[in-house]
């Protein structure tokens, strides 16, 4: 009762929100100097091919807190992208995936993620191209990821930029496939190389004939649209061996690898692929 008590006085006052709001504040300041005290770094997450080969890794944002720890994107991006600090944190995260990737077989991509906030910069090709000039990166070993909220304003502007980014070489994947609008004019009037199917199908694609059909129609659609297709989240070796034999073109998730810390991707590339991905079929990782 007394427990009742107290959650009907907290919708009317409660020092507990105040304290959250305070920790908000405290986060959105934090926040404002992570960059200059680098505690931003990134994780790389392997994707393979049709033939199991890693083709390269998706970079992932994290911030190293010094007092909460590391936190994930989803918990301070939104906030980044409110007050502004999205472009800068972004154009940081470009730089250093680009320098990464420059220690990995030449033949490896990154995979980079933008928030809107980022692409609809101003000159946004312009730092992108000095980018890799300046870290002598290859554009054709480059791949940005955006999502369809990127698409939702100024659509004129945002496909000269894909056009630009097209022209200099780098891959463009839609991100997220499937969960947010998913006009399929997207598709129709946007230079995609690359569809990536949100993992919200992958999770349960082998118990829900729905996401089968899916999964099959997009990777269909793909396909005529000329487009190659990857899915995300993909944790077992079932889902691997069924989206395979579906014709999908690249796979990520957990089953091969969860986000690496930049330490572990040398011994990672020495492995070989299909030794790991036999342990997570089953048998035992030997380590
Ligand atoms: P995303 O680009 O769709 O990345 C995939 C997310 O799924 C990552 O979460 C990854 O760790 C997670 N994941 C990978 N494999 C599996 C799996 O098998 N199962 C499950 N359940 N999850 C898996 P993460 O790293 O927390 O990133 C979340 C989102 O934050 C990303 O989604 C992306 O939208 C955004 N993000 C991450 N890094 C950046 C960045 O540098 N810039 C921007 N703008 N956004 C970023
Ligand atoms: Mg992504
Ligand atoms: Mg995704
Ligand atoms: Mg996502």
């Amino acid at each position: 009762a007394a427990k009742k008590e107290g959650r009907r006085r907290a919708r009317t006052f409660d020092p507990a929100m105040l304290l959250v709001l305070e920790q908000r504040e405290l986060l959105r300041r934090s926040l404002r100097v992570a960059l200059q005290h680098k505690e931003f770094f990134l994780e790389y997450q392997p994707l393979v091919d049709r033939c199991r080969t890693v083709t390269g890794f998706e970079a992932l944002l994290r911030w190293r807190h010094p007092r909460l720890g590391v936190i994930p994107p989803i918990a301070f991006i939104p906030m980044a992208e409110a007050d502004g600090l999205m472009s800068e944190i972004g154009q940081w995260v470009l730089e250093e995936a680009c320098r990464a990737a420059l220690n990995w077989p030449d033949h490896y991509t990154v995979a980079v993620n933008l928030s809107p906030a980022e692409f609809l910069t101003v000159g946004f090709t312009d730092r992108v191209s000095q980018t890799l000039d300046l870290v002598g990166f290859p554009a054709e070993r480059l791949e940005l990821e955006i999502t369809e909220t990127v698409l939702l304003e100024r659509t004129t502007n945002n496909l000269d930029t894909l056009n630009t980014l097209n022209v200099l070489g780098i891959q463009i994947s839609l991100d997220d496939f499937g969960t947010e609008y998913s006009s399929l004019s997207y598709l129709k009037n946007f230079p995609f190389d690359n569809i990536k199917i949100d993992k919200y199908f992958i999770n349960d694609l082998l118990d829900d004939e729905k996401s089968q059909t899916i999964v099959r129609s997009i990777i269909s659609l793909s396909h005529g649209l000329d487009m190659r297709v990857t899915a995300e989240g993909v944790e077992t070796a079932e889902q691997a061996s069924w989206l395979l034999a579906e014709g999908c073109d690249r796979l990520q998730g957990y089953f091969l690898s969860p986000p690496l810390h930049v330490d572990r991707l040398g011994s990672f590339i020495r492995h070989g692929k299909k030794a790991r991905m036999g342990a997570a079929a089953g048998t035992t990782r030997a380590q």
